[in-house]
């Protein structure tokens, strides 16, 4: 039985440590490039860092932000949505997370405040586009990263066969 409430959803790591988002209210996956300060273990099921940005990219984007003294507009600065991948590893976590957000709420977490850009919510959109998983709707529009998910789908397509 699929229940209602089962969703991909996102949260932040103040959310975590504030307790608005808990292991509780569902499964709690952080998807940092490097695993956040001060999280205890307990606050969480998993921490990935298969399906955030590479290191390339997640260090530009943060001497844009720290420069500029802005998160959203580092986004565009560095050209985020047209640089953002996810590994094959990655692709097998996030295949393996949407799976489990037919069955209960899954929790992708990450230091970004819920509202601000962050790679989490193209995670949505590519669990709800290439694994028709029910996930919540990003809060930001990432119109050029949406153009490159027909060629994500057909390399997962090659990259993860399935029999029909
Ligand atoms: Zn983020």
């Amino acid at each position: 039985m699929q229940l209602l409430a089962a969703v991909l959803r996102q949260g932040s790591v103040s959310d975590l440590i504030t307790d608005r988002v808990n292991r509780e209210k569902g499964y709690v996956v952080i998807t940092m490039r490097r695993y956040p300060r001060f999280v205890r273990r307990e606050l969480r099921d998993e921490y990935l860092s298969t399906m955030s940005p590479d290191s390339k990219l997640h260090e530009s984007w943060l001497s844009a932000k720290r420069r500029h003294h802005d998160h959203n507009g580092a986004f565009s600065r560095v050209h985020y949505e047209n640089r953002f991948t996810v590994s094959p590893e990655g692709w097998a976590d996030l295949e393996r997370l949407c799976r489990l957000a037919k069955r209960k709420t899954v929790y992708l977490v990450c230091q970004c405040r819920v509202g601000d850009r962050c790679h989490r919510e193209m995670l949505l959109m590519l669990a709800r586009e290439i694994f028709n998983t029910p996930a919540e709707e990003p809060k930001n529009d990432y119109p050029d990263f949406k153009k490159r998910i027909p060629g994500f789908r057909r390399s997962i397509s090659r990259q993860l066969p399935r029999s029909a």
